[in-house]
């Protein structure tokens, strides 16, 4: 017997701006595109919230994904 998966699922992920390139990088200590340390205090407080399956932006009290419709 098959299962059929016709729900997508996938969350919202929360992304920081890095202070150094101002590349949107996942919570991370490290930034993963330009490799600098980053320290709590130097994030200027700028995330954004985005689909974890296709990366568009959502918003934060989103169900689903108006892109991929990816259901959080
Ligand atoms: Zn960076
Ligand atoms: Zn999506």
């Amino acid at each position: 017997m098959m299962v059929e998966e016709d729900i997508k699922k996938g969350y919202v992920e929360e992304l920081i701006e890095c202070p150094f390139c101002s590349g949107f990088v996942p919570d991370e200590f490290e930034c993963i595109l330009c490799g600098e340390e980053i320290l709590e205090t130097e994030v200027p407080g700028k995330t954004k919230l985005v689909c974890s399956r296709c990366g568009s932006k959502v918003k934060k009290d989103s169900e689903s994904c108006p892109e991929c419709g990816a259901v959080f």
